[in-house]
């Protein structure tokens, strides 16, 4: 996928282009603009800059074709292969970083959030010095394209040292704690809110801090064409990510506030 929503603390999320995501280089969080599924940057050498799904998104997401290869494959065996296949995709030439998630591989690319159930990091180099000292980093079996290769034990958090490591690299790992499903719908109305030609043009939606709630700045003049509109935007949005995610369908409803300026929008619980 071209473009995903960039998601900040205390911001609304916009889209952005994956052009413009690699030309900044802090790390941040990035959502399919779709199924609301977390997403990552792949800016290898080769390819194009994109998004891709991280691993668990709805299989009938329609952006899922660009979805992160995943293969189970055994440690010391088709490891191997598989980080021979995808070198084209390495963010650094001859360096490669490999997170395992339930069983399967996946590139950790910059700026992509590790995901809480991932076990292992697995690193691979050109040279056999291991690139950190850790107590829990072991070293795996040589390979015959002449990587060494180290397996890191996340248990709860990368160490400080390799954190340190990659980030003088270039390629800083990142933790973000996982938005709620909520919290993922309305990042996908707030956008949809600032791009739409009414509803964008008068105001800036923001997210109250409560997670049920989306504000609009309406204008008293507007109010009622924009409840339809922020009804009518919001239940698109809502009904298809219900339907991507196999989940109950809970109608939002959009209330005024008496002087007008505000629209609510809550989802019920
Ligand atoms: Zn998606």
């Amino acid at each position: 996928m071209n473009c995903a929503l960039i998601v900040k603390p205390g911001q609304a999320p916009r889209v952005v282009s994956a052009r413009d995501a690699v030309q900044r280089s802090e790390p941040n969080r990035f959502i399919c603009t779709i199924c609301g599924h977390d997403a990552f940057l792949r800016a290898g050498t080769v390819k194009e800059p994109h998004f891709a799904h991280c691993v668990g998104a709805p299989s009938n997401c329609a952006l899922a074709a660009n979805r992160t290869p995943a293969m189970k494959v055994a440690v010391t065996g088709d490891t191997w292969r598989f980080i021979e296949t995808c070198s084209d995709e390495a963010p650094l030439p001859y360096i490669f970083f490999y997170v395992e998630v339930d069983g399967a591989l996946v590139p950790l690319e910059s700026g992509h959030p590790i995901e809480p159930r991932a076990r292992y990091i697995y690193v691979a180099r050109r040279e056999h010095q291991p690139p950190f000292s850790a107590n829990d980093l072991v070293q795996l079996d040589g390979c015959h394209l002449g990587y060494f290769a180290w397996r890191l034990d996340l248990g709860t958090r990368v160490p400080a040292t390799f954190e340190r490591w990659l980030a003088a690299l270039g390629h800083p790992v990142t933790y973000f704690s996982k938005p709620s499903e909520t919290q993922r719908l309305l990042y996908l109305v707030a956008s949809a809110c600032n791009r739409h030609p009414k509803l964008g043009t008068n105001g800036t939606s923001a997210l109250s801090k409560s997670a049920w709630t989306l504000r609009v700045r309406s204008g008293a003049s507007l109010g009622a064409e924009l409840k339809h509109a922020l009804q009518e935007l919001s239940t698109n949005i809502y009904q298809n990510f219900t339907s991507l995610r196999n989940q109950p369908l809970r109608m939002p409803s959009v209330h005024a506030r008496p002087d007008g300026h505000d629209l609510t929008l809550t989802f019920k619980p």
